[in-house]
């Protein structure tokens, strides 16, 4: 062995200073978006109140941002494109309490080893601006030029010394994307900041200065969903939780309409990602994503952003505390959308997915419709209750009068109920609507103390592994608390007790399998959180089915029920339990307009 092995001699090198920026530069830049994200941030930082970007073949060629900042003295500007060099930071403590965007000073030395860039800058106090190009890590030095007060930065050709990770573009259209998304979520976060995107010359997007956050989402995402958003405004201490929640109808299967900012931060993080699904809870898929723009502030010492030189992770320093105020926040939010499905929605859905099929146009356009018209424009229809007249000197009705709901009733394919309303009528599933009753009411039982048991003449046996009966023992008596009653009966036997009283039809085996379900599904739940979860899946195991034939009055009787619920819109599982066609949206199915 010894006497056959050949001797290598290490060679170990200390990269060059090139190639070391090159490396170093991949993790601040990935594509055409992180050059917008880091340009657009450094305008802000710098004061400026209106942002333009100008991008080429979805920035690969070209990301040219301007703005009407501060500017940057000659001196400053020879070390613009050198590493680490940042105005922003000078102490290690200041790591503690930062309030710029930027603070690593790592963007433009990046930017400068892996494209052709240009700085052209004037300050309010100088004569003249000063230019400096950067390519390759080559600086060159400032020269005079003619430029209005603020900065414009130009990054051309984006890797074109490194090929390797320029073929890892993808197409125009999905680098567009991403950097109008950048710009999208900065300009959300920044009421006060006018910003203007062209591609190739045209305009695809511009919100100004003066609007407020929910005029920019409305440029940005359309009417159809700012109007139908509520606001959420919400203190812990010096913690403050604002903005808004959008109908679980607007779910989508990914996160990208979820920001967050937090101290004006763009952010994304798993933290609050996972807080803002739970609010939702009972209201959504398991698979759907809500739709949501809120904005955190809280004392900056309390909160990590280096995390990550991309920045968007931050680390909490009061996690749970945090989690549970947000949580509970959104939900009371979240309860009061509109959830009925209108009927137009479908039509459009419809019509949506008809376009869809037609050959496939091939512009840019066509991926990026006119931002701000997000397709259809429709005012949203308030919740109608059709008024009944009433004798003089009668009572007002209470807000749950029987006559609200007014027949008659047409049971359809034994699943749906048909009602008319006053210009229209809507359609009911009724049993996503039997087991929100249910459900709610048990909640309600639950927060104010203890949910009311139904003893079983004669315990009922399940048969379950010796996995399940274990799984289920720590939580027996927890269980109890919300009037299931199980006990253990050996080794492969549970023994059922007693259910809640409420239940309508309750099957003792259901339940037992609904609550081993929701224990299998939460190993991370609060204690409350996962009882509540099993009251989900009771609700869902004791409610009328698709299929069960209803009499009139048990119609009658369950959409009355319904009526005084806040949230009988949605089933526990985020099924709309509801969709209304009402005046517009008839109209909007024939083609009246
Ligand atoms: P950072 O933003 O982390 O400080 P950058 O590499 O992005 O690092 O920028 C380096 C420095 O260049 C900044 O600290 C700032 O002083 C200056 N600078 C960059 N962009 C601008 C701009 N648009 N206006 C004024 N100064 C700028
Ligand atoms: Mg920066």
């Amino acid at each position: 062995m010894h006497a056959s092995q050949k001797i290598v001699h290490p060679r170990i090198a200390v990269l060059s200073e090139r190639v070391r920026n090159q490396i170093a530069a991949g993790e601040v830049i990935e594509r055409p978006a992180s050059v917008v994200k880091e340009l657009v941030e450094n305008a802000i930082d710098a004061g400026a109140t209106a942002v333009r970007v100008d991008l080429e073949e979805g920035g690969a060629q070209l990301v040219r941002v301007s703005d009407d900042g501060s500017g940057m003295a000659q001196e400053d500007l020879r070390l613009a494109f050198v590493a680490h060099a940042t105005s922003k930071l000078f102490e290690v403590d200041d790591l503690d309490h930062i309030g710029s965007l930027g603070f690593r000073g790592e963007a433009l030395a990046s930017m400068g080893a892996i494209a052709r860039c240009s700085i052209v800058t004037r300050t309010r106090a100088s004569e003249t601006g000063w230019k400096i190009e950067c390519a390759g890590a080559a600086i060159s030095e400032p020269r005079e030029a003619g430029a209005p007060v603020g900065t414009t930065v130009e990054v051309r050709e984006l890797f074109y010394n490194v090929p390797a990770r320029r073929r890892f573009l993808k197409t125009t259209a999905t680098e567009l994307g991403r950097a109008l998304d950048v710009v999208q979520r900065i300009a959300l976060a920044h009421e006060g900041i006018g910003f203007t995107v062209t591609h190739d010359g045209k305009r695809v997007f511009d919100v100004e200065a003066n609007m407020d956050l929910l005029a920019r989402i409305r440029r940005t995402f359309g009417a159809d969903l700012s109007d139908a958003l509520v606001r959420v405004d919400g203190r812990d201490g010096d913690v403050r939780l604002s903005g808004y929640v959008a109908p679980p109808r607007f779910a989508r299967g990914d996160t990208a309409r979820q920001m967050w900012f937090l101290n004006s931060r763009t952010v994304r993080d798993k933290v609050l990602v996972r807080a803002l699904k739970d609010s939702y809870k009972g209201f959504l898929f398991d698979s759907r994503q809500p739709v949501a723009f809120l904005s955190l502030s809280m004392d900056p010492a309390k909160v990590d952003v280096n995390v990550h030189p991309a920045k968007s992770d931050v680390r909490f320093r009061e996690e749970r505390r945090l989690f549970g105020f947000i949580v509970n926040t959104l939900r009371e939010a979240v309860r009061t959308c509109d959830m009925a499905t209108p009927g137009a929605r479908l039509v459009e859905r419809a019509v949506e997915r008809e376009a869809r099929a037609l050959p496939f146009s091939g512009s840019i356009a066509a991926h990026y419709p006119p931002l701000g018209a997000s397709s259809h424009v429709r005012e949203r229809e308030p919740l109608r209750v059709v008024d009944v007249p009433r004798p003089a000197g009668t009572a007002p009705p209470t807000p749950v009068a029987s006559d609200e709901v007014r027949g008659p009733f047409l049971q359809v394919a034994r699943t749906y109920i048909v009602r008319p309303l006053g210009d229209g009528f809507e359609i009911v599933d009724q049993h996503a609507l039997h087991e929100r009753i249910q459900f709610e009411s048990l909640v309600a039982e639950m927060r104010r103390g203890r949910i009311e048991t139904q003893r079983l003449l004669v315990p009922e046996l399940v048969e379950l592994s010796r996995a399940e009966v274990s799984a289920l023992e720590p939580h027996l008596e927890q269980l109890s608390g919300i009037g299931i009653e199980l006990a253990a009966f050996g080794a492969t036997t549970i023994a059922v007790h007693g259910l809640p009283a409420r239940l309508a039809r309750p099957r003792p085996k259901d339940i037992v399998h609904a609550v081993l379900a929701a224990i299998e599904g939460a190993r991370a739940l609060e204690p409350e959180q996962l009882m509540e979860d099993v009251l989900h899946r009771a609700a869902c195991r004791s409610s009328v089915m698709a299929g069960d034939v209803l009499s009139d009055e048990e119609m009658r009787s369950l959409l009355v029920r319904g009526k005084s619920l806040v949230s009988d819109q949605t089933c526990v599982h985020g099924r709309p339990t509801r969709v209304r066609f009402v005046g517009a949206d008839l109209e909007r199915a024939f083609e009246r307009r």
